[in-house]
Formats: C-alpha cells, sequence, structure tokens
C-alpha cells in the first residue's frame, strides 16, 4: 500500500493533521526525528487506521505516491531548513516539499526558489485553529509552487474547515511567501481581536464595576449578532467558568501576556512596507506592557489616575462598547488587509482578497460571521482600496461612530487603557481627513534639514526649499 502523503513532525499539530487525513479517506506515512514517537503513535492514536510508520526519511518517501508529497509539521526555523535537506536526496523532479508550521514568510521565500531549484516543488501553508483545528478541520493558507497546487488541492480541501455553504475553508493564494505571509497577517489579525476583546473586559470590569457572570451575559448576547465569533465564544465561556471548587480562574491569572512573535513579525512588515497598521501595533506593544508587571506594581503605587467614578447608564455603555468593538474590528481587518495589498504589490503577488476572507471564514481562531461580509465586499468589488469605503462596512462604521466617541471619551475620562480602540478610532479620523497636519512637519523638516516639501498648487513631484532662518 502506497501512501497518499507523508507527514514528519508528530507533536500536537502533526498527530492531529494525520488523524484528520486518514479520516477523509487518505493513507499517511508518518516519521518524526525522535523515532520512538513514530511507534507509540502508530501502535497508540494512529492504531487500525490507514497509517504508515516510518523509521527514517528514506522509508518515508518510498512509501509515498508520485508526485511525493512530504508536509512537515516540525519547529518553525533550522529544523524546516535540516529536513528539507534531508528530504530532499529522496525526491525526484515534480515531488513537492510542505511546511505547514509556522514560518516567517521570508524563509519561504527562500527556500521555495531553493527546493524549486532541485526541480522540485515547495509549499508554504499557514494552518490556524490550533490542536482542534488540526484533527477537526483547519484554516489552511498555501502558497509556493503554482504547479504544486492541483496534486495538493484535494486533500487539503477536503481537510480543511467548510463553511455552513460547504466551501473549504483553504485556497491557493499566491506564488512562493504569499501564504505564510496571510497566516502571519491572521495571527496579527488575532492579536489586535484579543486585544480589543480585553479592552471591554478591562472597561466593564474596572470602569463599570461589574462581575465575571454579568460579563459572561454580555458576551454571551454579543456572540448572538454580528459579533459572532470564535474569540468571543471563548471569552464568554472563560467568564462563565468556575472550578468545581467554585474558584473563577480567570481573576487568579497573572496579567502577563506572552507571545511568540507572529504579531510582531506583521507589525515590523507593516512598518517595512510603510502601511499604518496601528490596531495590531498597540495589540502587540499592550502584551509588551503587559509584561512589565513587577515596574507597574511598583508605578502604581506612585503614579495617579483621574480620581472619577462612573455614574452614568451601565446598559447603555455596554451597548456602546459593543459599538466601539465592532467598529474597531472593521478598521483592525481595513488595516490588515491594507498591509496585504502592499505586501501583493511589493512581491508581484496576485491575492485573492475574498478568498482569504472565506480561509479565514472557519476552522482558525479569528473566524466569524463578520468575515462572511468581507468575502462579500470583495466579490462585489476585488479592487477595494480600502475595507471602509465598502458600502456595508461604511454605513456600519458611520453607525457605530457615536457609540465608539463616547467609549473613548469615557474611558480617557475614568483612566482606563484602551489602546487597541482608541487606535482604531484615531486611523479612521485620520484616513477620512483629506488634510493632515503633515505641511507642518514637512515645514519642520524642510526647516531643520532641508529636506524640501512639495506645493499644493505645483505639480506633485516638484520640490521646494525656503530659506526658514533668512541665514545664508
Ligand atoms: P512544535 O512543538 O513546534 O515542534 C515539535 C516537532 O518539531 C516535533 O516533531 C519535534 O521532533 C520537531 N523538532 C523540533 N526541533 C527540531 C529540530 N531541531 N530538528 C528536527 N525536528 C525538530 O510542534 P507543534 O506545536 O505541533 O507545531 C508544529 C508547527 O505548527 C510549528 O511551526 C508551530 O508554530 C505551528 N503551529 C502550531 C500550532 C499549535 O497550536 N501548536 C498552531 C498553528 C501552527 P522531536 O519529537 O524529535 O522533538
Amino acid at each position: 500500500m502506497k501512501a497518499d502523503i507523508g507527514l514528519i513532525g508528530l507533536a500536537v499539530m502533526g498527530e492531529n493533521l494525520v488523524l484528520n487525513m486518514e479520516s477523509k479517506g487518505f493513507t499517511v506515512a508518518v516519521f518524526n526525528r525522535t523515532v520512538e514517537k513514530v511507534d507509540k503513535f502508530v501502535a497508540g492514536r494512529g492504531a487500525g487506521k490507514n497509517v504508515i510508520g516510518c523509521h527514517s526519511i528514506e522509508e518515508l518517501c518510498a512509501s509515498l505516491e508520485r508526485p511525493r508529497k512530504v508536509m512537515m509539521l516540525v519547529k518553525a526555523g533550522q529544523a524546516v531548513d535540516d529536513f528539507i535537506e534531508k528530504v530532499i536526496p529522496f525526491l525526484e523532479e515534480g515531488d513537492i516539499i510542505i511546511d505547514g508550521g509556522n514560518s516567517h514568510y521570508p524563509d519561504t521565500i527562500r527556500r521555495t526558489k531553493y527546493v524549486e531549484s532541485k526541480g522540485l516543488l515547495y509549499i508554504g501553508t499557514g494552518v490556524s485553529g490550533g490542536e482542534e483545528g488540526a484533527l477537526l478541520g483547519p484554516s489552511i493558507m498555501p502558497g509556493g509552487s503554482p504547479a504544486a497546487w492541483d496534486a495538493v488541492k484535494p486533500i487539503f480541501q477536503k481537510i480543511a474547515a467548510q463553511t455552513d455553504a460547504g466551501e473549504p475553508c483553504c485556497d491557493w493564494v499566491g506564488q512562493d511567501g504569499a501564504g505564510h505571509f496571510v497566516k502571519m497577517v491572521h495571527n496579527g489579525i488575532e492579536y489586535g481581536d484579543m486585544q480589543m476583546i480585553c479592552e471591554t473586559y478591562q472597561m466593564m470590569k474596572e470602569g463599570l464595576g461589574m462581575s465575571n457572570e454579568e460579563m459572561h451575559e454580555v458576551f454571551k448576547d454579543w456572540n448572538a449578532g454580528e459579533l459572532d465569533s470564535y474569540l468571543i465564544e471563548i471569552t464568554r465561556d472563560i467568564l462563565g467558568y468556575k472550578t468545581p471548587e467554585g474558584e473563577a480562574v480567570i481573576d487568579q491569572i497573572l496579567d502577563t501576556a506572552g507571545q511568540k512573535g507572529t504579531g510582531k513579525w506583521t507589525a515590523v512588515s507593516a512598518l517595512d512596507l510603510g502601511q499604518p497598521l496601528t490596531l495590531i501595533g498597540e495589540a502587540v506593544f499592550a502584551r509588551c506592557l503587559s509584561a512589565l508587571k513587577d515596574e507597574r506594581v511598583e508605578a502604581a503605587k506612585v503614579l495617579s489616575g483621574p480620581a472619577v467614578q462612573f455614574d452614568g447608564d451601565k446598559v447603555a455603555l455596554v451597548e456602546d462598547l459593543k459599538q466601539a468593538l465592532y467598529a474597531s474590528k472593521i478598521v483592525s481587518y481595513a488595516q490588515g488587509y491594507q498591509l496585504m495589498r502592499a505586501a501583493a504589490e511589493e512581491h508581484s503577488w496576485k491575492l485573492n482578497n475574498g478568498g482569504i476572507a472565506l480561509m479565514w471564514r472557519g476552522g482558525c481562531i479569528i473566524r466569524s460571521v463578520f468575515l462572511g461580509k468581507i468575502k462579500e465586499a470583495f466579490d462585489t468589488n476585488p479592487d477595494l482600496v480600502n475595507l471602509l469605503l465598502d458600502p456595508f462596512f461604511k454605513d456600519a462604521v458611520e453607525n457605530a461612530q457615536a457609540a465608539w466617541r463616547r467609549v473613548v471619551v469615557k474611558a480617557v475620562e475614568l483612566g482606563i487603557p484602551m489602546p487597541a480602540i482608541s487606535a482604531a478610532l484615531a486611523y479612521y479620523d485620520g484616513y477620512r481627513t483629506a488634510r493632515l497636519p503633515a505641511n507642518l512637519l514637512q515645514a519642520q523638516r524642510d526647516y531643520f534639514g532641508a529636506h524640501t516639501y512639495e506645493r499644493l498648487d505645483k505639480p506633485r513631484g516638484k520640490f521646494f526649499h525656503t530659506n526658514w532662518t533668512g541665514r545664508g
């Protein structure tokens, strides 16, 4: 019996993806660096299933149907390069190496070129949805050598999450690093979504003095409307969770956020491409600030905030928070798409924006009803410059705007930090402003550095300098 695909890396993601593939009718050959894990898996979770345990890469490659498809789900970084080197000698022209880990997209660009130079094909694919997604249907975002897609498509689209309409949350993203770039932006958006939810939690908890039970009810209500999403759903459950002893675990968790780097990569790539990805940037920095726990504890003893208590209408403010979250989320996705557009131009990728929304619609951490609306926006206008200009989202933000502003004003009054939600509002106000104060900025640059400026009354590309001080 030959296998349809080979998988290297039997950790959390690999094991579950193998079982997912097998359950959809594919035979999978498996290998792991620590070879004992292969036998353990085949005798354990893989017992009685169409899984071929292999004790060497040679054995793995020999057990595959042609074109061979070897997928790695190993730790991102050097391990991927090492396995590529080890696999290449056992492959033939047209065979495909797939990296399903969280690799940084410049590495995937480099690896695609390298593997193609050996007469082979390469796919770097984002896989999102964690352990459960890998087992039951993740969101899969493949990019790399276009010629590899036809051979991989039937497997990937079958194991991916499916929308209610039966569409797979997996489609071809684009050349070389495009798949991993889109996965990176997905993770950045995930940072933003999580931060915004945390800001509404902080306002309800500290500003309005609400209990976990009350907040649980709020998130339950929010999950039934336009905010319906996986992250709102798990927030509802987290706030409602108590141990059998009655302890609310949420109240015992140290307020120091970790990060593995994909949010930072997203923000750095936005800086590199000159794109205003302010919300995700603030979300990354909010995690950094949270990590300064000891400093914050000391500062809290010294630095004061406003001595103001909320004395307004709680129910009305909770409704405003929902609107503020919704509007900010629209801004976050608008910024994320703006970044992807810039990267596509830079790397000559032809990104299918509606297809990306569909890939994120199910299976992944940012899955939400909202993404269906984004798909519709790009289906209607594939060249949409900014999501905020789509009629549906333009109206949605306009409707939410007054509430959004009330929330930011209230947060400032109460001294409750809302970096992401307020950055989203500042972006909105900046983006809709035809004349920003950058005229003064240009004047300053010209004053101290003779950097020159363009004029409103002259053609673009003509530069002027003023001798501001009159000195020679
Ligand atoms: P992981 O902990 O990232 O990696 C463990 C696997 O990598 C094991 O098979 C391990 O082999 C192998 N490995 C580690 N260092 C190696 C090296 N230097 N040389 C060769 N093999 C090496 O596993 P994971 O959590 O399942 O994640 C796999 C990939 O998916 C990663 O890129 C991760 O970022 C990505 N991902 C993870 C999640 C998640 O929720 N966990 C979600 C999405 C994407 P040994 O058994 O021999 O140590």
